[in-house]
C-alpha cells in the first residue's frame, strides 16, 4: 500500500475544496489551477507535490527559483509570484510561465526588454493593491487603466490578467468585497476594447481565502501554508 504523505493529504484535501467552491458557484472546476506555492521549501517537499500531479509551482524570490530549478530539471511551470527588481529579471523571463507581480510601467518595460533580448513573449499579470492597504504592492485600481494604455506599445508582454494579494485575516468572507471588486475591474477594462488587450486570468486567494476568491471568479489559487505547512524563515 503506498504511503499517504502530509502532502499529498492535503493536495487532495485542496484540491476537492476547489471543487466544491467552483460547483458552489456554478463553475467548472476545470476553470480554477491550483498554484503550490513554495516559497522557502525544500526540494524535497516539491518532489513530493510533483508526485500527487502538481506541476504549477509559485516562488518569491528570483534567486531562489534559480536555485530550485538548477536541481529539479522536470518541465515544471514556475509563477513568480514576489516582488521584483529589474537587475533580478535574467532568473525570471523565460523561466517561467506568468509573471504574476508587475506593478509599474519601469518594470513592465523592463521585462519587454528581457523578452525581446530572447526572442520571446512573456506572459504577465498586473498586480492590484484593491483593499488599499499601505504595506501592499500593487497598483491602486484608479491607475489600471492608464498603465494598460502604456502598455500597448510593448509587444514582448502580454497582459493576461490581474493578481491581488487580500489582506490577512482570519475570517475569509471578510476579503469577498474584495475579490468582487477584482472581478469587476477585470470586466470593466474589458469592456474598454483597449488595444490587445483581453484579460482572463485573476490571481487570488490564499490559504485563509482560497474557497471565497473562487466563489468570486480566481482562475489561479495560490497556496502555500495550506499544501507544505508552515513556512520557517531563517534570522536574519
Ligand atoms: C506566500 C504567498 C502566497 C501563499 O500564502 P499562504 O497563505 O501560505 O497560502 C500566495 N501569494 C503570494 C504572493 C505569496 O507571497
Amino acid at each position: 500500500m503506498q504511503e499517504t504523505t502530509k502532502i499529498s493529504a492535503a493536495v487532495s484535501e485542496i484540491t476537492e475544496r476547489i471543487s466544491a467552491a467552483c460547483i458552489r458557484a456554478g463553475r467548472n472546476p476545470d476553470e480554477v489551477t491550483l498554484i503550490a506555492v513554495s516559497k522557502t521549501m525544500p526540494v524535497e517537499a516539491i518532489r513530493e507535490a510533483m508526485a500527487c500531479g502538481l506541476k504549477e509551482f509559485g516562488e518569491n524570490k528570483p534567486q531562489e527559483l534559480r536555485d530550485k530549478q538548477a536541481v529539479i530539471k522536470e518541465p515544471l511551470h514556475w509563477h513568480m509570484i514576489g516582488a521584483l527588481q529589474t537587475n533580478k529579471l535574467k532568473y525570471v523571463v523565460g523561466k517561467t510561465v506568468l509573471i504574476h507581480s508587475v506593478d509599474s510601467l519601469h518594470l513592465a518595460e523592463a521585462i519587454d526588454e528581457a523578452s525581446e533580448k530572447r526572442g520571446i513573449v512573456s506572459d504577465i499579470l498586473l498586480e492590484v493593491n484593491i483593499s488599499g492597504e499601505a504595506s501592499k504592492h500593487g497598483i491602486a485600481p484608479e491607475k489600471l487603466e492608464e498603465l494598460l494604455r502604456e502598455l500597448v506599445h510593448f509587444s514582448h508582454i502580454k497582459v493576461r490578467g490581474l493578481m491581488t494579494v487580500a489582506p490577512y485575516t482570519e475570517q475569509a468572507e471578510e476579503n469577498r468585497v474584495y475579490f468582487k471588486k477584482m472581478k469587476q475591474l477585470m470586466v470593466d477594462i474589458n469592456s474598454k476594447n483597449i488595444d490587445n488587450i483581453a484579460m482572463d486570468v485573476l490571481s487570488m486567494g490564499m490559504t485563509g481565502d482560497f474557497e471565497v476568491a473562487v466563489e468570486e471568479g480566481a482562475t489561479l489559487v495560490r497556496v502555500g501554508t495550506g499544501i507544505f505547512g508552515h513556512r520557517v524563515y531563517p534570522h536574519k
